[in-house]
């Protein structure tokens, strides 16, 4: 039997002082011609059975979920529905759902952070929101006030605060999805949605310190191509690369570095955004990442990389077109100095090995200490993000949930 569920008209007055902005409630979701979502008449169902939490060192990514969830239903009489916070749980869905047949489904990623004096922050959640918007975009699904979806998870994580674990490395990811729930088997736009946010408290991505991976530059599949959807996050982009993956997998890599034409430009590495820092043809000491032309994922963590890496006015920093071949020339003639993933999930990841063409080319990291398993740039970048994540170091970045 179901638990029994208390209901209450949450803290309604609260909300409504702490959302309220001039024009803000009556103002539609841009693109839409109906209601918008108003945080203001968010509502709230408690779950009478909370779960025990699971002890931080025991956590695995994506495998524990905390008591309640966010919902909003849109339809395209009526647009947004009322957001709901309700105990987590399983959907009911038609099986003729077109999210079952045709991917009508695009996601997001981010983390709330347990800071040193205990409050909760969300990193750039902004960015989130808009790049949501882009991927509903392509897949006409309703848009979103992103700034209304934040009020509503920022009252997520205040019922759920004791989700998120404290320490360094330690958070709450968080992921927003949504959804067609218009049940059809004919392809054509969605007239009913869903927006949901569900949360998984997880620990360091390398509980031990960093730990650099190889990567298998494939040279058959292609992740994103032009025109494509390479820059949206829809669940259709992943299912197709787990094939890929594997096959890395089989050869003794632990990744798939993505690459695309007769050269091999660089693309991403698994589900991140690529980096690479050498001395280019030029002499010159860049930090290059392919550029945003459609079949690049625009990561939010490779965007404050790029501002941050600007800021500090060191070397050249550059959005363009990289091949492997390039790549495995300024290996050979030692100028290749660090190359490393980037994505929420683990803010950097170093690389210390791709595979191309048939060889190995090795990556030394830090010359000057052949144990480290990270590049003393890719270190720094890891340090500096984490500071502001976890507000140690005032940023504008850090949004807190008061
Ligand atoms: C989510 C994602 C990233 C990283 O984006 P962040 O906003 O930094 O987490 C990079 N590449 C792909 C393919 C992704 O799905």
């Amino acid at each position: 039997m179901p638990a029994m569920r208390r209901h209450y008209a949450l803290n309604g007055l609260r909300l409504l002082h702490s959302t309220a902005r001039p024009g803000a409630a009556a103002k539609p979701a841009p693109g839409g011609e109906h209601a918008g979502i108003r945080a203001a008449t968010l509502q709230t169902t408690l779950t009478d059975s909370p779960k025990p939490i699971v002890p931080k060192e025991k956590l695995v990514f994506g495998h524990t979920f905390s008591d309640h969830m966010l919902a909003i239903e849109w339809t395209a009489g009526g647009g947004w529905g009322r957001p709901q916070i309700k105990p987590y749980g399983p959907l009911q869905l038609d099986p003729s759902c077109s999210v079952f047949h045709y991917a009508f489904e695009c996601f997001e990623g981010l983390k709330a952070y347990r800071d040193a004096q205990g409050k909760l922050r969300l990193f750039r959640p902004d960015r989130n929101m808009a790049r949501l918007n882009n991927s509903a975009a392509r897949l006409h699904l309703p848009q979103v006030d992103g700034a209304e979806v934040i009020e509503c998870i920022k009252e997520l994580l205040r019922v759920d605060k004791r989700w998120v674990p404290e320490g360094q490395g330690y958070s709450l990811y968080l992921r927003p999805t949504l959804i067609s729930t218009e049940n059809t088997l004919g392809v054509h736009r969605a007239n009913s949605a869903m927006l949901y946010v569900i949360t998984s408290p997880c620990g360091p991505y390398f509980p031990t310190g960093f730990k650099a991976v190889s990567l298998y530059c494939d040279e058959t599949n292609v992740r994103a191509w032009p025109g494509g959807v390479g820059n949206r996050k829809l669940g259709a982009n992943y299912a197709p690369s787990i094939g890929p993956q594997a096959e890395a997998e089989s050869k003794g890599y632990q990744q798939v570095l993505w690459t695309i034409g007769e050269d091999h430009e660089l693309m991403e590495v698994g589900t991140m955004n690529l980096f690479v820092l050498w001395r280019n043809d030029a002499g010159e000491l860049e930090l290059v990442t392919p550029p945003l032309d459609g079949t690049i994922l625009p990561g939010v963590t490779r965007e404050s990389i790029l501002e941050l890496a600007r800021g500090w006015g060191e070397f050249a920093v550059s959005e363009r077109k990289v091949s492997m071949k390039q790549v495995a020339k300024a290996s050979n003639e030692g100028r290749l100095l660090e190359v490393f993933g980037a994505g929420t999930a683990c803010v950097v990841t170093p690389v210390h090995r791709i595979h191309f063409q048939g060889r190995d080319y090795d990556i030394p990291l830090d010359p000057a200490h052949p144990e480290s398993q990270a590049g003393p740039i890719a270190a720094r970048i890891y340090k500096t993000l984490l500071a502001i994540q976890y507000g140690d170091t005032p940023s504008k970045w850090s949004v807190v949930v008061d």
